[in-house]
């Protein structure tokens, strides 16, 4: 994109004059962001493959190389080439800018030969004294991998995206350069493995962020950087956050007991008591609250349950009371109505139907009835109230009724009777 204000060329500007990568920045990408090798031949021959170095070596595991001092990974092969990649951030200012620069080193190291890495800059981030970013970077290519990158295309602006954020979060070299707020705001000289962008952008915006930065409180602040959602958290429990610092209460796994609290909060628990709050044993509390909370939830929903039940009764007996009682009969078969929520179930149970679980007994518009052959239940037949003709008529497990003609002709003959009730 073309710079689209000021603020942005100057920028891009400011971007051009970034100094490439320095000897020390290049060897410590090397060092530290890939892992090396020795690769040795079955004669104990080993290479590394840093350097070049050849050496007879009889240990397994990590060894130091002779000639460099690199720690290598010995490895029984008879390959011959590494082809390995890293990305890195070198973290300076410009002007009143907190920049962080992206690189991608590529390496191939082939045997006998002094490794040879290619530095390539990816793009960097540049934080205003407001926490405000501005992306520089490569145009990004539609790949496969969120890393593709149209290698040749100039620095520009560019919008933020994944690839940029993923690769922000990579190695960080050491040596950091902060602008004087950032240090003034509690930034000492490590990221601890927290997001950068992030964590620059907290600090300059959150004064949370500074107070937890400079009470070292790393694990609370690595919370609050995570995400929008975590820094919400830290904000609405921020005074119970305060009283366990204050009590001397060392959270080491924030997550945990951030769930612990919300748990203890929604118990009716008081977030503010030191006792509460710092318990000795965070996983046993944690665990006691998961039990009450499931406790509580179960209980709910039995209530819940209860209340259905009632209201359903209070429906069906408007709906059907009017056919409580109904019977009709052609000397053969004794079709009845039935005469209570239970009864449908213990008919659906009995038969493998859904007359109960698929509550019949609450529609509107239709009836269910049973029908009998002596003592004998034949069928279950659902008719409908408009017309008072057969909807199903069903045997057991939902079988065909050999009777069903039978039946049809029996509620036929009781059209009339059905009516008044209806009408009742
Ligand atoms: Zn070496």
């Amino acid at each position: 994109m073309k710079p689209r204000n000021l603020k942005e060329k100057h920028i891009v500007e400011l971007n051009g004059r970034l100094r490439p990568l320095t000897a020390p920045q290049k060897n410590w990408a090397l060092n530290s962001t890939i892992r090396h090798y020795g690769y040795r031949l079955k004669s104990g021959m080993c290479t590394c493959m840093k350097c070049g170095h050849e050496w007879l070596e009889t240990r397994d595991g990590m060894c130091l190389c002779p000639e460099c001092g690199t720690m290598v990974k010995i490895k029984d092969t008879k390959e011959r080439v590494i082809r390995d990649k890293s990305y890195f951030n070198v973290i300076t200012t410009m002007e009143g800018y907190q920049v962080i620069r992206m690189f991608l080193m590529i390496v191939e190291m082939r045997k006998g030969m002094k490794a040879k890495p290619a530095y390539l800059e990816i793009g960097s981030y540049w934080i205003d004294n407001e926490g405000k970013t501005t992306v520089v970077g490569l145009q990004r290519t539609l790949g496969r991998y969120i890393d593709s990158f149209a290698f040749g295309s100039p620095l520009e602006i560019r919008r933020d995206n994944d690839a940029f954020q993923h690769i922000s979060d990579e190695w960080v070299y050491p040596r950091i350069k902060v602008t004087d707020i950032i240090k003034r705001n509690g930034f000492k000289s490590s990221c601890h493995h927290i997001h950068p962008v992030t964590m620059f952008q907290e600090l300059l915006t959150n004064p949370k962020a500074e107070t937890l930065m400079k009470a070292n409180e790393i694990e609370l602040l690595r919370y609050l950087c995570h995400s929008p959602f975590n820094s919400d958290d830290v904000d609405f429990y921020w005074k119970s956050i305060k009283i366990a610092l204050r009590n001397g209460y060392k959270i080491d796994d924030v997550p945990m007991w951030f769930d612990y609290i919300k748990m203890l909060e929604q118990m009716g628990g008081d977030i503010k008591s030191p006792l509460l709050i710092a318990p000795k044993d965070l996983q046993t509390a944690h665990d006691i609250y998961v039990a009450k909370v499931n406790r509580r939830h179960r209980k709910e929903q039995q209530e819940k349950e209860r209340q259905q039940a009632i209201e359903d009764k209070a429906r069906f007996e408007e709906l059907k009371s009017r056919y409580f009682g109904m019977a009709m009969t052609d000397g053969e078969i004794e079709i009845h109505s039935i005469d209570s929520i239970d009864a449908y179930y213990e008919i659906g149970q009995r038969n493998k139907i859904c007359c109960g679980s698929a509550k019949y007994f609450l529609k509107e518009n239709t009836l269910t009835l049973t029908a009998y052959l002596g003592n004998k239940q034949i069928a279950t037949i659902e008719i409908s109230l408009d017309d008072y003709s057969i909807i199903q008529c069903r045997a057991f497990a939902n079988g065909i009724c050999e009777y069903t003609e039978q039946i049809a002709g029996i509620i036929n003959a009781n059209k009339k009777m059905i009516a008044e009730r209806k009408r009742a």
